[in-house]
């Protein structure tokens, strides 16, 4: 048989394998009413769906074989129309200091990456929602690299899964490694608002990973309608990309402020802070500190001002660079002045500490491997009419 030949044969096989593969439900990405409509779907009890999403995020099982409390006869329909799959891991990194990095595949072709920082006591997750963003902030290597794709559920949960499963993390144990999930990877969670949804119920699914809700936290740029919304169907931990205490200046470093200012802005986080049933609660706002432009004496009296009606902890993230940012990170000595100046007005203000600097796993310095970005972030800000 010709080289040439075998090769189409090759290609067939594999077409008609992915084809089938398609086809099959990846129940990695069910939430426990989604799993419970799926076994409903195919005539079986709802129980069935507490079963498996506990072979699943509890045991992170991804064979059907593997199931033990499922008879032999359901095991095998399983096996015919789903499967459990996570994202693809294409390299993982080890840092010295106890930080985790994944890099994964994800179906449209984009890698994106998950990153896991152990401190005091606590492991912190953070998770990416898309293949790139289409908000292009001017100090982000996330936002330059322009938008691919919104990830599904399977695979923002799979990266849960994924260290879960290097960690053999017990949900129901307390001495657990992941005890906090931020979605402050790669992407803005609040675009890709379902499967965001989908995925942290996951997280907070006894069923799933046992979280609370104060230990999952959400990180936006500020897209005021979906803030708005996401009050109706969450109460995670809310944190606010804010780099900037007015209008002109934000405008130039957070483009969707051109769409929703300042006071919108407020007024949403309020609301959602609002929303949330229990007190003590409140919003993060980070303040990413970029040398020369939002460093200054004035810039921390005006945030000062601006926050003063809004129950917060400040979080400043010195900026990390990266190539042909043409931005700078402020010297040390700045960073403290502009702490104790905020701190001064009686703010709880920390500075976030770089992790993984040898893994290239600090915020902003997630790049992934993002495709075909042209003209994507336009038709995907114009489909979520923003
Ligand atoms: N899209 C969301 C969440 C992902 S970014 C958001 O913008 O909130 C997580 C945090 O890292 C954000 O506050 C973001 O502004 C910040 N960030 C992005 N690039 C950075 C960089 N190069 N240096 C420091 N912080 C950066
Ligand atoms: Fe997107 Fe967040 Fe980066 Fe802005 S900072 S471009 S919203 S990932």
């Amino acid at each position: 048989m010709s080289e040439l030949i075998e090769s189409s044969i090759d290609q067939a096989v594999e077409l008609a394998e992915s084809t089938a593969n398609a086809e099959k439900v990846n129940l990695l990405g069910l939430s426990r009413a989604k799993m419970e409509a799926f076994f409903l779907s195919i005539g079986e009890k709802k129980f069935r769906a507490e079963q498996v999403l506990k072979w699943v995020h509890h045991h992170r099982v991804d064979n059907f074989d593997d199931m033990s409390n499922i008879s032999k006869s359901l095991r095998e329909r399983l096996n015919e129309t789903a499967e459990i799959r996570g994202p693809e891991v294409v390299s993982s990194h080890f840092s010295e200091d106890g930080t985790c990095k994944w890099v994964v595949r994800v179906a449209s072709g984009s890698c994106v990456e998950t990153v896991f920082i152990p401190e005091n006591g606590r492991g912190t997750l953070c998770v990416s929602s898309q293949a790139g963003c289409s908000l292009d902030c001017s100090f982000c290597s996330t936002g330059k690299q322009g938008f691919n794709s919104d990830l599904t559920v399977a695979e923002i949960i799979g990266q849960v899964w994924i260290a879960a499963r290097h960690f053999n993390n017990v949900p129901a144990k307390m001495d657990r490694s992941i005890t906090n999930v931020v979605m402050m990877g790669m992407g803005e969670p609040l675009m890709n608002f379902d499967n965001v949804v989908d995925s942290m119920d996951l997280m907070m699914d006894d069923l799933g990973y046992g979280l609370s809700k104060r230990r999952v936290t959400l990180s936006t740029s500020g897209v005021v309608p979906a803030l708005r919304k996401l009050s109706e169907v969450s109460n995670v931990s809310l944190a606010v990309s804010l780099h900037a205490p007015n209008n002109e200046l934000r405008n130039s470093l957070v483009p969707i402020n051109r769409k929703y200012p300042l006071d919108q802005l407020l007024d949403a986080i309020h609301h959602y802070m609002n929303s949330l049933t229990d007190s003590k609660r409140v919003v993060t706002i980070e303040y990413t500190l970029l040398a020369g432009v939002n460093d200054q004496p004035e810039h921390a009296d005006q945030l000062v001002v601006l926050l003063k009606d809004v129950p917060c902890k400040i979080n400043l993230i010195p900026f990390n660079p990266f190539p042909h940012s043409g931005y700078e990170r402020p010297s040390n000595n700045a960073i403290r002045r502009f702490q104790e100046r905020v701190q001064l007005a009686g703010y709880n203000v920390t500075v976030r500490k770089t992790r993984g600097d040898d893994i290239d796993a600090a915020c902003g310095q997630l790049v992934g491997n993002v495709m075909d970005k042209t003209r994507r972030s336009e038709r995907h800000i114009a489909a979520r009419q923003l």
